[in-house]
């Protein structure tokens, strides 16, 4: 375990360093400059683009200079520092003007190439983890169909091995950027003639690859952040199987694991911004006490998810709790919102703060569904930590 001494001494150099590449993040003053509290960008295919590139420039500067993959070994980039560098890099960085990193960042870096690094080959790690960490190339996960979402192991994708390719064929949906992504990590059905789980294999897609049409989704908040993918007859070599065959199931549950890892901080700024709210309008009441101290757990539960990393140990139940915790704060700002605004918040007046907030109330909802509902955490909570019986299935 490093010391307080030599975390601070990072601390310092991160600080130094960002501030010779990046402004200082200039405090927001109330009732001016930018309102939005979206959850989701309601974005143009164009506009996801052009945010995307400049966040990519901005992830390449850091790579390249040696504070993008830290807890990486040096052959791809890192210092092989311990993960919650990460977090204390962040903690730094917030305080300058960078570009926001949308969804597929952390999908990109936390969930897929960490994936990679269990389960692929040493070819496939030279291939992909540099490009990847980089963000050269994005990866988006081509897991959800229609009829398999909280249930994912019943997922009917097929593909048919053909020689030493893949022929793949299938629908996935609701795949946040896919329109930006060069590659996409399918699930697919290997096998019919065994347990679902265990008929299971996992292939790195190319997105660009004949067969792969993709199509945008609007979304309630009027947005099209996640799409369907179509794969008709997509060719995909052997060698970009992730895993064994047959070894799918276990593949994409280090996928999950990391992304309810990285859930614990959502919708914290937008609950702070909702006490701002109800400060600058003198209403602090009960349930604005009770976000306030909401947002003083939620933040608890993130450090001891870091505590267990610190301490070298996964942190599963800590994990599912921040994730569930996460999304409930963001319904109680939605209350909080709804109360302290009211009408304001139905018809665009043009005031600063108020029906931006609709931004909030659609998007809250996605966050209970997306990488595992509230009641798929519940069941994981339940089953896994407590040790309650299994629901029948
Ligand atoms: C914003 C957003 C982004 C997403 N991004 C992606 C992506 O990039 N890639 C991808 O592959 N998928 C993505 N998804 C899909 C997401 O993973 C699924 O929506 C989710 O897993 C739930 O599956 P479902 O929608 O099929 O709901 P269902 O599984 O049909 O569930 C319907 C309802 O039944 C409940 N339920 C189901 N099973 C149980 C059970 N055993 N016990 C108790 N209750 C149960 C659920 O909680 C839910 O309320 C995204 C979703 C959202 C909202």
């Amino acid at each position: 375990m490093h010391s307080t001494g030599e975390v601070n001494r990072f601390r310092a150099a991160a600080r130094d360093w960002l501030s010779t590449v990046a402004s200082p993040r200039v405090a927001d003053v109330w009732g001016a400059g930018d309102d939005s509290v979206a959850v989701f960008e309601n974005w143009t295919e164009a506009e996801e683009q052009a945010h995307t590139a400049a966040a990519q420039e901005w992830e390449r500067t850091r790579y390249d200079h040696g504070w993008g993959a830290l807890r990486w070994p040096a052959e791809y980039g890192g210092h092989g520092l311990p993960a919650y560098y990460e977090q204390v890099y962040r903690g730094e960085e917030a305080a300058f003007d960078v570009p926001k990193r949308a969804e597929i960042f952390p999908v990109t870096q936390q969930l897929v190439a960490p994936a990679i690094d269990i389960w692929g080959t040493d070819e496939q790690k030279r291939r992909w983890l540099r490009p990847m960490l980089r963000t050269d190339e994005l990866a988006c996960q081509l897991f959800s169909e229609t009829e398999a979402g909280s249930d994912l192991a019943a997922v009917r994708t097929r593909a048919v091995r053909d020689g030493d390719r893949w022929v793949l064929n299938g629908h996935k949906v609701w795949t946040s950027g896919a329109t930006v992504s060069t590659w996409g990590v399918a699930v697919c059905r290997t096998d019919l003639d065994v347990p679902k789980h265990k008929g299971i294999t996992v292939f790195l897609v190319r997105m660009d690859a004949p067969g792969v049409s993709v199509r945008p989704i609007r979304q309630m908040t009027g947005g099209a952040s996640f799409n369907e993918v179509y794969l008709d007859d997509v060719a995909v070599p052997d060698t970009d199987r992730l895993g064994p065959v047959g070894e799918g199931w276990r593949v994409t549950l280090s996928v999950l694991a990391a992304e309810r890892l990285d859930s614990g901080s959502l919708g914290l700024d937008n609950a702070d911004r909702a006490i701002e709210l109800a400060r600058h309008r003198s209403r602090v009441d009960g349930p604005v006490a009770d976000l306030y101290i909401r947002t003083l757990v939620q933040r608890l539960i993130g450090l001891r998810v870091t505590a267990a990393l610190v301490a070298g140990k996964e942190p599963g139940a800590e994990a599912s709790v921040g994730k569930l915790y996460a999304t409930e704060t963001m319904r109680r700002t939605s209350d909080v919102v709804l109360r302290l605004l009211g009408e304001h918040v139905v018809a665009d007046t043009g005031e600063w703060g108020t029906f931006a907030w609709t931004e909030h109330l659609l998007g809250a909802p996605g966050y209970s569904i997306a990488g595992g509902s509230d009641e798929i955490q519940r069941n994981i909570l339940a089953e896994r930590v407590l040790g309650l019986p299994k629901e029948p299935r």
